[in-house]
């Protein structure tokens, strides 16, 4: 919903996480929520973020911090994070959706 609900032009506040709706939360399926806030991703955080982002409460200048690092190893965490999250095996297994 991340990417999709914009082309669609779902509305913003109908963009809901699925997977925290099913934790009765309700968040909109943003960036920063997808980056910093979901609980699919807290392995994956956690496996690919570096410690420093690990020990900051989620906000957005951490959110900043991160989108705008320059060098190679925050680049590459990211771009660890994002490439598995987007994997839809890894989607599929964090949901219980058999594979
Ligand atoms: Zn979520």
């Amino acid at each position: 919903m991340v990417e999709k609900g914009r082309h669609q032009h779902i509305d913003r506040e109908l963009r809901s996480c699925p997977s925290c709706l099913c934790n009765l939360d309700f968040y909109i399926e943003d960036e920063f929520h997808m980056l910093l806030v979901c609980t699919l991703y807290d392995e994956l955080r956690t496996q690919c973020f570096q410690q420093t982002w690990l020990h900051c409460e989620p906000n957005i200048e951490l959110f900043y911090t991160i989108l705008s690092s320059d060098d190679d190893l925050s680049i590459f965490a990211l771009a660890n994070y994002l490439y598995r999250a987007f994997d839809n095996t890894f989607i599929k297994y964090a949901a219980n959706i058999p594979v």
